[in-house]
């Protein structure tokens, strides 16, 4: 490419130019060169080597086994084989998808089972298929990447507001036009239509492209079939299916999973690998939380005035009536219970449902009685509003449900509360011990979780309530450790305690974090505990560091990703980041992109009520001082490790961390940090 470029980050200069805009460097004309950013930047051609026989000890693994591959498959083999689950944490480089896989398939293919691949994004889920076409070089396999109908479904894809019409009344409708197609009534689909006499064609396109989830959505729709409707189809004739981790953390998403799969709901029939292990407690509890808000109560009531008759749920009490006095229910505890500026208050007893029962002089039976009159009212408007095409749950509906789980959520597994935020109070129940998924998972024989961040491995089996006896496994990653460096200050903290005694604390913090970024000539990613944090301290380091900066915005993700393209295209920026975030987690930055990290505190998640009951919890179960180790150390911890993992992606990487926080010196071992005095000096001299 002809033009004139930035010497340091090789961006296109327009004429005249006295700085780059890409990297801010000053440009000093001998400095211009020739060499585009684009030269030798993208994806590299590496040309992939395969193997041209099978390896005996590892029949299914497609390439020529590097670092303690085989290693790898070999203990996963004799842990499903022992019908056990194997949990592994392995560094970056050493290859989990493709030795899960290889490991996988083995067993799979000589027990009949099916493996169901959970990944968290949708890219890791085509990372499957690309690994699967490799070993389609060396044996028979096939799978497919299965999304939702939200990401799926063409016929309704234009509608108005389509993004927003929740799973649920999606199903719905598409349940009526499939019902319509299916007695050959006009108003059906045109696209399930054609499932039957293009089933064939689709089938021989993902045996032999193993097409990622966009371009097999894509081959359908251009050959005018469903792509969710025929991926269920399809789902029992292949030997892996990759799912986000919904499909088996919900109930009834599981149960068609499973039926899907041609298994009739028996579990015993998958081989589950779950990836990036380390998400799925959390998944878990957040699949079993929920919260019942005031606009919703309010919803609900003002839908009942659009019945017809006055309805009632319990002898003469009227559904609005109940409604109503649910809601003055939520007000009076928030009245007697929460105290000035206090924002929550746990409700330990059924307060609720104790002060719905006297009032109407219940027994515990007429008040289920009465939400499932709720519930039967709702579906029948629900009917009504998708008849009238206004493609909506019902408000009774989903408050109906909700006041169900609320009485059936009376138990230890959760922590009820009520809470006001700027809004208005509202109830809140969020799970600790995730009961679902630990039962679902002691009921299948033989399991792989794996992560790079998921020591320690027995905490991760306690918490998930894994019963019988799992195999652990650390494998280290093969990347030179010379290339990366992790250092730690012991002069500063942001521990809120520590802050408040010394004022001084914030601008030595913030002193610190721009003498490390002005220090190196690298892309440089600063990460915070919190965006309040990162609030703060944006206007001091605005006006300190002199080169181009990026942040990551709170609520606006198509913001945070612009600002992050551009600066991965540059070389010598600074992004702003939250940890445990998109970027600190998700992201790979080969390379250049990504060399230096700071690291602003240690992220131990913030005091609630919800931390203080798992901690007690832990403590009971495990012994004195596991509740603080397993709910906030080890989360801490890992957010850590996969903020700095970010560095290091490929063999020839190289970078350092920097931890702004003395408490860092408690994990020197976990993190291999050493202690410095003067960092700045050291990472100029580690990437002189
Ligand atoms: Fe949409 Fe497929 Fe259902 Fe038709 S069958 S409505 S295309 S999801």
């Amino acid at each position: 490419m002809q033009g004139m470029f930035c010497m340091r980050c090789k961006s296109l200069l327009p004429p005249g130019s006295k700085r780059c805009i890409s990297c801010g460097a000053d440009i000093n004309p001998e400095w211009i060169s020739n060499q585009s950013s684009l030269d030798g930047l993208g994806p590299k051609k590496k040309t992939v080597e395969y193997v041209t026989e099978e390896n005996k000890d590892a029949p299914f693994l497609p390439y020529p086994p590097r670092g303690c591959q085989i290693d790898i498959i070999s203990d996963i083999r004799n842990a499903l084989n022992e019908g056990r689950h194997i949990i592994i944490e392995s560094g970056t480089g050493t290859g989990k998808t493709i030795v899960s896989l290889a490991a996988g398939l083995e067993h799979a293919k000589m027990t009949g089972k099916k493996i169901v691949y959970l990944t968290r994004t949708i890219s890791q889920s085509d990372q499957v298929m690309r690994e699967l076409k490799a070993i389609s070089k060396l044996k028979n396999v096939s799978g497919l990447t299965v999304t939702g109908r939200n990401k799926s479904c063409p016929l309704f894809r234009g509608t108005k507001d389509f993004e927003n019409i929740s799973p649920k009344v999606l199903s719905m409708m598409c349940e009526e036009k499939r019902s319509r197609s299916i007695k050959n009534q006009g108003g059906g689909c045109r696209y399930f239509d054609r499932i039957k006499t293009e089933l064939d064609n689709v089938q021989n396109f993902i045996l032999k492209q193993f097409p990622t989830s966009d371009d097999l959505d894509r081959y359908c729709e251009r050959i005018g079939v469903c792509p969710y409707e025929m991926k269920k189809q399809l789902m029992k004739s292949v030997d892996v299916v990759a799912v986000p981790y919904v499909h088996i953390l919900s109930s009834d998403i599981r149960e068609n999973l499973l039926n899907n799969l041609g298994l009739e709901g028996d579990p015993k029939g998958i081989l589950l690998i779950v990836d990036e292990a380390h998400n799925l407690v959390d998944a878990a509890r957040d699949e079993e939380s929920f919260r019942i808000d005031r606009d919703l109560i309010d919803n609900a009531i003002d839908e009942c005035s659009t019945m017809v008759g006055n309805p009632t749920v319990w002898m003469e009490v009227e559904l609005k009536e109940f409604l109503t006095y649910f809601k003055s229910c939520m007000r009076s505890v928030a009245t007697e219970k929460l105290g000035l500026n206090e924002k929550e208050v746990v409700l330990d007893g059924d307060y609720i449902e104790d002060r719905i029962m006297k009032k109407y002089r219940m027994k515990p039976q007429d008040l289920e009685f009465a939400i499932n009159r709720i519930i039967d009212f709702g579906e029948g408007r629900t009917e009504l509003l998708m008849e009238r095409g206004e493609n909506r749950v019902s408000d009774i509906q989903t408050l109906g449900v909700a006041m169900n789980d609320w009485c059936s959520s009376a138990s230890s597994r959760f922590v009820r509360s009520l809470k006001i935020d700027e809004d208005a109070e509202y109830l809140s129940a969020k799970c600790i011990d995730p009961y679902e998924i630990s039962q679902f998972l002691n009921e299948i024989p033989g399991a792989i979780h794996m992560s790079g961040t998921l020591q320690p491995l027995d905490q991760y089996a306690r918490v998930l309530g894994l019963k019988g006896n799992p195999r652990f496994r650390v494998y280290p990653s093969p990347f030179p450790p010379e290339n990366k460096s992790v250092l730690y200050v012991n002069d500063v903290t942001t521990l809120y305690r520590e802050m408040k005694q010394d004022p001084s604390m914030q601008r030595r913090i913030e002193q610190y974090i721009s003498m490390l970024c002005n220090s190196v000539d690298k892309n440089t990613l600063v990460f915070f505990t919190s965006y309040n944090n990162m609030r703060s301290m944006r206007p001091y380091l605005e006006t300190h560091i002199l080169k181009n900066l990026y942040w990551e915005e709170s609520r606006n993700q198509r913001r945070t990703m612009e600002n992050l393209a551009a600066f991965r295209n540059g070389r010598n920026g600074v992004f702003f980041s939250v940890m445990g975030g998109s970027v600190a987690e998700g992201m790979d930055f080969p390379g250049d992109e990504l060399c230096f990290a700071i690291i602003v505190g240690i992220p131990y998640p913030p005091p609630s009520s919800e931390q203080k009951a798992m901690s007690a919890m832990f403590d009971q179960r495990y012994g004195p001082g596991k509740g603080w180790l397993y709910t906030s150390e080890v989360p801490a911890l890992r957010k850590i490790k996969q903020a700095i993992g970010r560095l290091i992606r490929t063999e020839t990487d190289r970078g350092m961390a920097v931890i702004l926080d003395h408490r860092a010196s408690k994990y020197v071992k976990q993190l291999e940090a050493k202690l410095s005095d003067d960092p700045a000096g050291e990472a100029a001299r580690f990437f002189r």
